[in-house]
């Protein structure tokens, strides 16, 4: 069996700072998920509870530290939704502390750690970014679906998450056709952060990056002297941005191929850790799936 049901941290009980029982009554059951990313899945596997997300679009897991608004939707939340693998970096503290009261669920146990990436570090550190193999992705919801039911969430429906499931598995034989359009030695994806290290895996695409795993680490200038060589020597057309990310770094190095008189294409922005916002066509999971497999085609073909 690929993926192991494994419950995430589960809390013992309720303390007295919890809402009272009437007080939920009135709100409802409320499921607070990490990332974006997380709720819309959870938001197509349930129905009539309040899902709710703590990074919107844009907004930088690695990076985000909780706010107290945040904090005070934890508080009130009756399950929350987690990434893992160390995405949420600044917020591990306070998912340990609040698993001790409530339940927290990790997407990431129910990945087959075989089929994980691990960087070049030192310390062998897993890749957080698997959603972006759809495979991989799918993989998570059914750990998500499997443990909210046997955590007897009230809102879970079986037949509306099944019908997602089989929809993901149809986007990924759709992201594996746009994305098998581009010429084999053009499938070179430059980005600021390594996040796209599971969809080179799934999709055939060779990943460079400028940073690492996590933003939190800082690029160098050497870094983009390297790049700028390889996207020289080996004429790639275009460079991407992420939508969580500052252009700086591809700015440098697109001034860096100019200064030698390789004219370098931005080929567009990619959703890598965070939906799009309104009217950007990524605000679901699915379509930031389109969305940058459309953007990589069209710049790279
Ligand atoms: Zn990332």
């Amino acid at each position: 069996m690929r993926f192991a049901f494994v419950l995430g941290l589960f809390a013992l009980l309720g303390v007295s700072c919890e809402p009272s029982s009437a007080e939920k009554a009135e709100d409802g059951f409320l499921i607070v998920c990490t990332t974006g990313i997380l709720a819309d899945a959870v938001g197509h596997m349930t129905e009539s509870c309040e899902v709710a997300a703590l990074m919107g679009p844009g907004t930088d897991p690695h990076l985000f530290r909780p706010s107290r608004k945040s904090l005070q939707l934890l508080e009130r939340a009756d399950i929350i939704i987690a990434n893992g693998l160390r995405l949420e970096g600044r917020m591990q503290e306070v998912l340990e502390k609040t698993s001790l009261r409530k339940p927290v669920v990790f997407a990431s146990a129910g990945l087959y750690k075989g089929s994980l990436i691990t960087a070049d570090d030192r310390d062998r550190t897993a890749d957080p970014h698997f959603w972006t193999d759809v495979s991989m992705w799918k993989g998570a919801c059914e750990h998500i679906l499997s443990t909210l039911e046997k955590a007897e969430v009230p809102c879970v429906n079986r037949p509306a998450a099944e019908d997602y499931l089989s929809r993901l598995e149809l986007l990924h034989e759709e992201i594996a056709e746009i994305t098998g359009e581009i010429p084999p030695r053009k499938r070179v994806l430059i980005t600021p952060h390594d996040a796209f290290s599971y969809y080179g895996r799934a999709y055939g695409l060779e990943v460079i990056t400028l940073q690492g795993i996590s933003t939190a680490a800082e690029y160098g200038v050497r870094d983009i002297r390297d790049v700028v060589q390889l996207i020289t020597d080996r004429e790639i057309p275009a460079v991407f941005d992420e939508s969580s990310i500052a252009p700086r770094a591809m700015d440098a190095v697109t001034a860096g191929c100019e200064s030698r008189g390789y004219r370098l294409k931005r080929g567009g922005t990619l959703y890598s850790d965070a939906l799009g916002g309104a009217g950007s066509g990524a605000e679901t999971y699915i379509d930031m799936m389109y969305s940058n497999a459309t953007t990589i085609k069209s710049a790279l073909k």
